[in-house]
């Protein structure tokens, strides 16, 4: 499993701190398609420390992702394979 970050996601980076196996990567409030922050789900152990740390509740289990952030499992992935990915600056 991984975890996933929805578009709740504010970018203030409290995350990318506290994650063991730095899978986290930002994206750019300015790009509509890849504007919040993204967890590599090869990468992430699933120890849910990201959770505690965010304080926008954007970040959940994937198999607790609300209804209406589905799309946000997928994109979360894509942003490692087809999008900007770890060399997004
Ligand atoms: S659950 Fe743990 S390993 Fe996965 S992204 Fe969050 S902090 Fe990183
Ligand atoms: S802590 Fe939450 S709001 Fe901040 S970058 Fe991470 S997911 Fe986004």
């Amino acid at each position: 499993m991984t975890h996933v970050i929805t578009a709740l996601c504010e970018l203030d980076g409290s995350c990318v701190e506290v994650c063991p196996v730095e899978c986290i990567v930002p994206g750019k409030k300015e790009d509509a398609q890849w504007n919040h922050y993204f967890i590599d789900p090869d990468t992430c152990i699933d120890c849910g420390s990201c959770v505690a740390e965010c304080p926008y509740d954007a970040i959940f289990p994937e198999d607790e992702v609300p209804e209406e952030y589905q799309e946000e499992i997928a994109k979360n992935a894509a942003f490692y394979t087809e999008g900007p990915g770890y060399d997004w600056a």
